[in-house]
């Protein structure tokens, strides 16, 4: 099929998309077609503006607009406790609880040998540093479930036992395999109460 070259570009753009094949794009792109103009000029100024306006903070690597970010800047927050997750989106599950009033640290992505992601190639080294210079009493490791999630748990476990850090691991109850984004804040809520001492 051979498209005018808007369209086509249109849906390439959309293809760079994850989880977006060539079907979806092509529909997506027809679609923007029929939309408003200014619906369609809002759409691409907020797409620059995220991308523009958002970096990762140089404490917990979580995604802000402002750095220190929010959370590491607030006052209200228990400074004694850190949860380490995997992905920004992670934060976000875990805030939309309310039973979480500590910090974060946010590795982007786990420890997988497979894949040669060794813990340099994570956020690894800058919890260490954050971990000698802050008033850190427990470390809760709430990396997803996957095989990646719990060698990088207790990677980073058996890396701060000498310092007498606290380190848990949050509860299963959690789908195996699955990522902490996905879970109800229920189930959420439950693994963080019955998390266990590494
Ligand atoms: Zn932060």
């Amino acid at each position: 099929m051979h498209y005018p070259e808007p369209i086509s570009k249109l849906i390439d753009s959309f293809m760079k998309l994850p989880g977006i094949g060539p079907k979806t794009a092509s529909r997506l792109a027809f679609f923007v077609l029929t939309m408003q103009e200014d619906t369609v000029l809002n759409f691409a100024k907020a797409l620059v503006d995220a991308k523009r306006n958002l970096s990762y903070c140089s404490v917990c690597g979580n995604i802000t607009d402002v750095d220190p970010c929010h959370i590491c800047q607030g006052v209200q927050r228990d400074r004694s406790t850190i949860c380490v997750v995997q992905d920004p989106k992670d934060v976000i599950a875990m805030e939309k609880m309310k039973d979480y009033h500590g910090l974060y640290h946010v590795l982007h992505g786990a420890i997988s040998p497979m894949d040669g992601i060794g813990p340099e190639d994570i956020n690894v080294p800058s919890l260490l540093k954050r971990l000698q210079s802050e008033e850190v009493e427990e470390l809760i490791l709430a990396t997803n479930p996957t095989i990646e999630g719990e060698a990088t748990a207790m990677y980073i476990s058996r890396l701060i036992k000498p310092s007498g850090i606290r380190t848990t691991r949050i509860a299963h109850g959690l789908p195996v395999g699955g990522d902490l984004e996905y879970a109800d804040e229920v189930t959420l809520s439950k693994a963080l109460e019955g998390r266990r001492e590494l």
